[in-house]
């Protein structure tokens, strides 16, 4: 593969992709939130092999990946046929989320169509669908003419691959892997999932770029947080999202947040603390100038203080800091309001998976 990541796959490389998609294999390719695995939604043996490849439990679901036939004009998409052979009904509000946000890192959960395998949604009735705007994702997906299950292209629990190098590293093991070169993601979390299959109460499952306060502004239709509906309908202990877990998108090295002004309490839990600390500190405070501590040595990082830049980076920053060798590594917390509710949450789960034992995908 080509590592100029400005560079666009070509046609041949892209149809290369699609034989391999159709003989049952696996290609990894870039979308707008982070690099997906994909395998042929409709073929058991390739489903499986993506559980293999991540380490990834069985019972957890994966996303359909789906594009419109039409190149040119996929905000005038009449997404009815596309998604027919997989849900089995389409609410109006499904309707209105996926012409306002679709493609696009939104993902809708419904009631599965009966032909969609249980392989993929984890044996539940349940099938979760995202049209991706990449346009890399797009023609792989309009030339397979099929669906595309397409988990994030990292080992289970690990921090989710923004380019195509991490995707390479992810999988050093598997170098017949085809990856697909599209460049750094630009939203850089996962998208957000919402869950429509309820059939009364939109529900919010993850976090993402796309908050409920745009979807009510662009659609009028209010969506829930799962704590606000009733918790039994919410599928018993099945884990329904695999980033839920409370550890996820972890480093190796230990991640900790740290208040406003204050990040030496965030050392209290390391009272053997060693020498090196990075600190990620918000691009708009010049620095934090931390000093006081005995033994450790802090060196300042920048991170934007726009949620949407945030996002976009935070995942390369775990992972360069990661390869650093840092003792400790800080993030400041994210300030309050939904716009940070997508890294707050891939930032808490990151901070508890994260240290020497996150190195086992097994705990992970
Ligand atoms: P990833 O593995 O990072 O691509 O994330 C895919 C996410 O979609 C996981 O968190 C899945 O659990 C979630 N997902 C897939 N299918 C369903 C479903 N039927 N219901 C709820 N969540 C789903
Ligand atoms: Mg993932």
């Amino acid at each position: 593969m080509p590592s100029d990541s400005s560079s666009l796959q070509s046609s041949a490389v892209i149809n290369e992709a699609v034989q391999t998609l159709r003989d049952g294999g696996l290609v990894a390719f870039p979308t707008e939130t982070v690099y997906g695995l994909g395998a042929d939604a409709k073929n058991p043996d390739a489903i499986k092999r993506i559980f293999t490849a991540k380490g990834r439990p069985s019972n957890h679901p994966l996303i359909v990946h789906l594009a419109a036939s039409d190149k040119f004009d996929q905000a005038q998409v009449d997404w009815v046929p596309v998604l027919a052979p997989w849900v089995r009904d389409l609410s109006e509000d499904a309707l209105k989320l996926i012409n306002a946000f679709w493609p696009g890192p939104l993902t809708l959960v419904f009631k599965k169509d009966k032909s969609v395998l249980n392989e993929l949604t984890g044996g539940q009735d349940t099938v979760a669908i995202r049209a991706p705007a990449h346009p890399i994702a797009q023609e792989l997906l309009r030339k397979f003419k099929g669906g595309v299950v397409a988990p994030s292209a990292n080992r289970f629990g690990k921090v989710s691959p923004t380019s195509a190098a991490d995707v390479r590293s992810e999988f050093e093991g598997m170098l017949e892997l085809m990856i697909l070169d599209g460049g750094d993601c630009e939203v850089g979390i996962e998208s957000t999932i919402i869950d429509l299959s309820s059939g009364d109460h939109p529900v919010l499952l993850r976090p993402g770029l796309i908050t409920p306060g745009e979807i009510l502004a662009k659609t009028g239709i209010q969506v829930y947080l799962p704590g606000e509906i009733d918790s039994v309908k919410q599928g018993g202990d099945m884990p329904r999202v695999s980033g839920s877990l409370r550890a996820h998108y972890a480093p190796t090295t230990p991640l900790r947040m740290y208040a406003s002004g204050r990040v030496l309490d965030a050392l209290s839990e390391f009272p053997d603390i060693k020498s090196r600390v990075a600190v990620a500190v918000w691009d708009s405070e010049s620095s934090l100038g931390v000093d006081g501590h005995p033994s450790a040595h802090f060196e300042e990082v920048l991170v934007p203080s726009d949620s949407a830049a945030f996002a976009s980076r935070l995942y390369r920053s775990l992972r360069d800091l990661d390869q650093q060798g840092w003792d400790l590594i800080l993030f400041p917390e994210p300030p309050a309001g939904e716009e940070w509710d997508g890294v707050r949450d891939r930032l808490q789960r990151a901070c508890f998976g994260s240290g020497p034992s996150s190195s086992s995908h097994a705990n992970s």
